[in-house]
């Protein structure tokens, strides 16, 4: 027998109509990609979210087909992404820092019908142009500019579309397992795969990370989502923000730190999502500045690895708390976030510091397991020691790569996620290291993330990396790519000294290596690819 409830789809339409019914009035602050300000709110946001639903009709552009959006966090983006899913179309987020062969590969794999971008962007576009034929349109996210009619004579301007129509588009009613949105990974492993979600993944997603033992998010909250629109969703807060019907504070272009720093305090925000390197600058800027970043009570860290002394330096000279949260764009990206439980109350400082500093336990809708092989399906045990390959299934899960006719699961129905992590048992997972990242020295695994993050607590380092050397006699030996801080005099002695006390002496770098610049991948992340191709053989010649 059924239940007698009523039965509603999970549509992101409906999370943009109950931010404008009952949150209408709370601002959306928006950064402008010429640095001007603008103020906007909830009710107008999805005003001209049905406006420009109306305007891609026009263009015919039909359910279930592509548009792709280059763009910085800001209001119009946010705008036309309820525009293209709320419609029945799919938001294709593109990352602009990708090189155009990549970015010419992703729009034809998705063949992306209308691209959307902000006019910084205007040179990659009138740079792949002629690769991307599947484009019928091309919209610039602003106010008419004749300089850009003049570089792209067919380019339409979102403010024109916008203004010309009513705002009353009518959401369709959608099957809620329609594809609403797509993302490529970030290709630091390989050729970028899609991934496409649905309406329904999207709204439990956004329940999952909104929960108090997420992000704890809510209509008293001013999110700054820091991680980009076009990086697994700015991990899902633009929706998020509208369920609960919090203020947003849209960063726009500069992520530097002190940019960041006056965002902050000058609009309010009490939580702010990023990456490690992203909190690297900020906690320098607002030190410079003198600011205490008042309002942030809590901050979010994922992407990769957080080393601990960025939680202690938050803790202590911010009052601000960090969520660790470990996720992938194949996860929505949320799998797990760190926050504790009651029974932690009773644990020492420096236990409760320590638990804090693992990736966290996963929310209602995703498991997590540790398989023995990597896609296998026997599993190790969750003592919080022994270590597997992290597994995960859930609502909001990849199944299978966009394109591709076979799922992307283990035989059990598991999406294998390449990350070497424990898990103990109350499901507290800690990332060891990415299974291609880890270093087999001499048949003995070391773990990059564990030497990085003892370099990143050395006062005169700035970004540290450490990635596998060739070696003649052990295989592979751990090598430290470190930038100093400006005008740091630290010697190669200095860093390896400083490493004895922390950690076992054969699992010590062998070497250190200075850099002006590490690379940096489009969401922040430093391409190890990149140094292993660089660095690889330093040691080949002295084994
Ligand atoms: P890509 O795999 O191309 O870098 P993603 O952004 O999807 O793109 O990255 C997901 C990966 O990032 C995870 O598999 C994991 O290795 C790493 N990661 C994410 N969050 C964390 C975290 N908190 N700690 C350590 N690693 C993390």
């Amino acid at each position: 027998m059924q239940g007698n409830m009523m039965f509603q789809p999970l549509l992101i339409s409906s999370l943009i109509e109950h931010a404008e019914q009952y949150h209408g009035d709370t601002e959306i602050i928006s950064k402008n990609t010429d640095g001007s300000m603008t103020t906007t709110d909830w009710k107008h946001i999805s005003r001209h979210a049905k406006q420009f639903a109306q305007c891609l009709k026009n263009l015919n552009v039909e359910q279930g087909q592509k548009v792709a959006t280059i763009a910085w966090n800001n209001h119009r983006h946010l705008e036309s992404w309820y525009a293209i899913s709320g419609s029945g179309l799919i938001c294709h987020t593109i990352n602009p820092r990708l090189f155009p062969e990549q970015l010419i590969y992703i729009i034809n794999d998705a063949q992306d019908q209308v691209i959307l971008f902000d006019k910084t962007f205007l040179p990659l576009i009138t740079g792949v142009k002629e690769h991307i034929s599947c484009v019928k349109h091309f919209i610039c996210l602003d106010d008419y500019d004749e300089a850009i009619v003049e570089a792209l004579p067919e380019v339409l301007f979102y403010d024109d579309l916008i203004h010309a129509q009513t705002a009353d588009f009518v959401w369709p009613q959608l099957d809620e397992q329609s594809a609403s949105s797509m993302c490529y990974t970030s290709g630091t492993t390989g050729n970028p795969k899609g991934v496409l979600y649905s309406h329904r993944s999207t709204v439990l997603h956004s329940y999952a990370i909104s929960l108090p033992d997420s992000l704890n998010l809510s209509a008293q909250d001013a999110v700054l989502p820091v991680v980009p629109m076009f990086h697994v969703n700015a991990w899902g807060t633009p929706y998020a923000a509208a369920m609960v019907g919090a203020k947003l504070v849209l960063p726009g272009p500069k992520l530097d730190g002190e940019s960041l720093v006056s965002l902050i305090d000058e609009y309010q925000v009490s939580i702010a999502l990023g990456v490690p390197t992203i909190w690297q600058g900020l906690l320098q800027a607002a030190k410079q500045v003198g600011s205490t970043l008042s309002s942030m009570n809590r901050n979010v860290v994922g992407g990769s690895a957080c080393p601990p002394s960025m939680i202690e330096s938050f803790k202590h000279d911010f009052q601000c708390d960090t969520i660790h949260a470990w996720g992938m764009t194949e996860t929505s990206p949320l799998g797990t976030a760190n926050q504790l439980k009651a029974k932690h109350a009773q644990l020492s400082q420096a236990a409760q510091f320590k638990l804090r500093l693992s990736q966290g336990r996963p929310p209602f809708g995703v498991q997590l397991r540790l398989a023995s092989e990597e896609n296998g399906t026997e599993t190790v045990l969750n003592d919080g020691c022994t270590a597997g390959n992290l597994q995960i299934k859930g609502h909001w899960i990849v199944e299978s790569y966009y394109g591709q006719k076979q799922n992307a699961l283990t035989e059990d129905g598991w999406f294998d996620t390449g990350d070497i992590a424990t898990l103990n048992e109350d499901g507290y997972l800690t990332i060891c290291d990415r299974s291609k990242d880890l270093i087999k020295s001499g048949g003995e695994w070391i773990s990059s993330v564990e030497l990085e993050n003892i370099a990143i607590a050395h006062p005169d380092i700035e970004v540290a990396a450490v990635i596998a050397a060739q070696h003649e006699k052990w295989d592979e030996r751990p090598i430290l790519i470190v930038k100093p801080v400006a005008n740091s005099q630290v010697t190669e002695m200095d860093i390896i000294e400083f490493y004895s006390d922390k950690i076992a002496k054969w699992q010590i770098p062998d070497r250190v290596v200075f850099v002006d610049t590490m690379p940096i991948g489009g969401t922040g992340k430093i391409l190890k690819k990149d140094l292993r191709e660089q660095f690889g053989s330093v040691l080949s010649n002295i084994a």
